[in-house]
């Protein structure tokens, strides 16, 4: 179980007495870390018992999913399809080119075709070139991603006692919602990396949830943009915590939040738990300039 204690910037400028603790998802499962072998993990087990041999998902050309995908689905020896957001280009992203080497076939497609989903039209061409696909939605959502985020949450909570918030960051509000779902879970953040969505956890807000907050990525200028701000705010973090790296796209912007409550003194929760949902594959998506992590 890794749960270390953190300490934000913020907490140097004041008499903070606030105490911040990171789930370190991030050292879990080495193919698929953080929240991504959780979500994928009931639609695999699906895959498999009913004898699929090809599993195909949609995914953006930088996406942290797509590559735990691929290496989940390659473990279990099937087929990987990627329905890629927006055309291929002939130079594959870094994310796309380990997903290609892994065997993984690709698909691009319309990106207005693609929002349809699996009711889209490049779903039915997949589906016509391969007999038996299991489709898993994007993100790994649906009802089985969910599960699979409220069995990891099960899991964490069991061995927390003595925690006042717990923060998770959000995308398709597929892990938000299987923490909301935990029994366990009274109070709830959820960081979204995406400018202006609400309603992102599915309601009606369970009974043992007694605090839901939702904020959406108000900062650094929308989902997988970065700022000077947030650049600098990661490399402080570095300094302070050497043995903990975030992600630019979610988990570094959702600490980026707190730190910022906690300087303007609105943060009032005595110990926060956030949960590190990985991504760290994200960097790759990145201009190497902005890499922190530099010896
Ligand atoms: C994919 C991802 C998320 C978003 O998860 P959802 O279940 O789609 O909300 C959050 N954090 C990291 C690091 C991710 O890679």
């Amino acid at each position: 179980m890794y749960i270390e204690s953190v300490i934000l910037p913020a907490m140097s400028q004041s008499s903070c007495t606030k105490r911040f603790y990171i789930y370190r998802g991030d050292l879990e499962h080495r193919s698929a870390p953080g929240n991504k072998y959780h979500k994928l993990k009931h639609h695999m087990n699906a895959a498999i018992k009913q004898r699929y041999q090809a599993v195909a998902t949609f995914g953006g050309p930088h996406s942290n999913h797509v590559d735990a995908f691929v290496n989940k689905v390659v473990e279990l020896g099937l087929l990987p399809i990627v329905v890629v957001r927006g055309e291929v280009h002939a130079q594959l992203t870094p994310t796309l080119q380990s997903a290609a080497s892994n065997g993984a076939i690709l698909f691009p497609s319309q990106r207005i075709d693609y929002r349809k989903g699996l009711a889209s039209d490049v779903r039915n061409t997949v589906d016509q070139f391969y007999d038996d696909v299991y489709w898993v939605p994007e993100g790994g959502g649906g009802g089985l991603g969910v599960l699979g985020c409220k069995d990891w949450a099960d899991t964490i909570m069991s061995r927390v006692t003595d925690t006042d918030m717990i923060c998770v960051a959000s995308g398709t509000g597929t892990t938000a919602e299987g923490f909301a779902a935990c029994e366990k879970v009274h109070h709830l953040a959820v960081f979204s990396a995406l400018k202006g969505a609400d309603q992102i956890v599915v309601r009606p807000i369970k009974p043992h949830l007694q605090t839901l907050l939702e904020f959406d990525e108000c900062y650094h200028g929308g989902f997988g943009k970065m700022s000077d701000e947030l650049l600098a705010f990661l490399k402080k973090m570095y300094e302070l915590n050497p043995n903990l790296q975030l992600d630019p796209i979610y988990t570094g912007k959702m600490l980026y939040q707190v730190d910022q409550f906690v300087r303007q003194g609105c943060w009032e929760y005595g110990n926060t738990l956030f949960i590190h949902s990985g991504g760290l594959q994200g960097w790759r998506g990145m201009p190497a300039y902005y890499y922190p992590y530099h010896e």
